[in-house]
């Protein structure tokens, strides 16, 4: 790799999802807030285009102001992912946890049998690439697969569909969602 990221250690920068990953060991200065200081960084170590430039949208979502590549990070514990892309784009990161109410919370208003920490990770990746993060889900918000495997196709309740991902790194459960430009469209590859 031909860039560096002043020292903190890189656990694997690779596409997935249809969009460029980053994920830092990092208890970092990069880690802090929203991500954004670590998104700043990427982009001026390796820029998307001339004059990239970060802006951030009302609803919290990360763009290059130039290109309108979409940017998102997540941040949990030792582990900070960076993700970007010409689709919409959601990175989360979570940390196996129990959390049974939670669970429960997240089966009931994405109509699934069995919640678990990775459909929060998705349902998290999936808020943030559509703009709704922090907005409190409800019922018929998504269809999210029950099992995950290797590409899994998802659907929002105002019919977007999209792409999620997820994979563990240092521990943790890593999920992408990008999200396709054309209502009722699958994702081109
Ligand atoms: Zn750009």
């Amino acid at each position: 790799m031909s860039w560096k990221f002043d020292g903190e250690q890189i656990v694997c920068a690779v596409p997935f999802c249809g969009s460029d990953l980053l994920v830092l060991q990092a208890d970092s200065r990069y880690a802090l807030g929203s991500g954004g200081r670590g998104l700043r960084h990427w982009m001026r170590q390796l820029p998307c285009c001339e004059d990239a430039y970060l802006g951030r949208l009302p609803d919290g979502r990360w763009q290059c102001g130039t290109c309108k590549c979409w940017y998102s990070a997540s941040h949990s514990n030792s582990v900070l992912a960076l993700t970007r892309s010409h689709d919409r784009i959601g990175v989360d990161v979570q940390f196996p946890c129990h959390r049974p109410a939670a669970m429960r919370w997240l089966a009931a208003v994405s109509g699934l049998q069995n919640a678990t920490i990775t459909h929060w990770a998705a349902a998290e990746a999936m808020l943030k690439a559509s703009g709704r993060a922090g907005v409190r889900p409800q019922p018929g918000w998504a269809v999210l697969p029950e099992m995950f495997g290797a590409e899994n196709e998802v659907q929002m309740g105002d019919g977007t569909t999209g792409e999620v991902v997820v994979t563990t790194v240092q521990g943790a459960i890593l999920a992408v969602c990008r999200l396709c430009e054309t209502v009722g469209a699958s994702c081109p590859k």
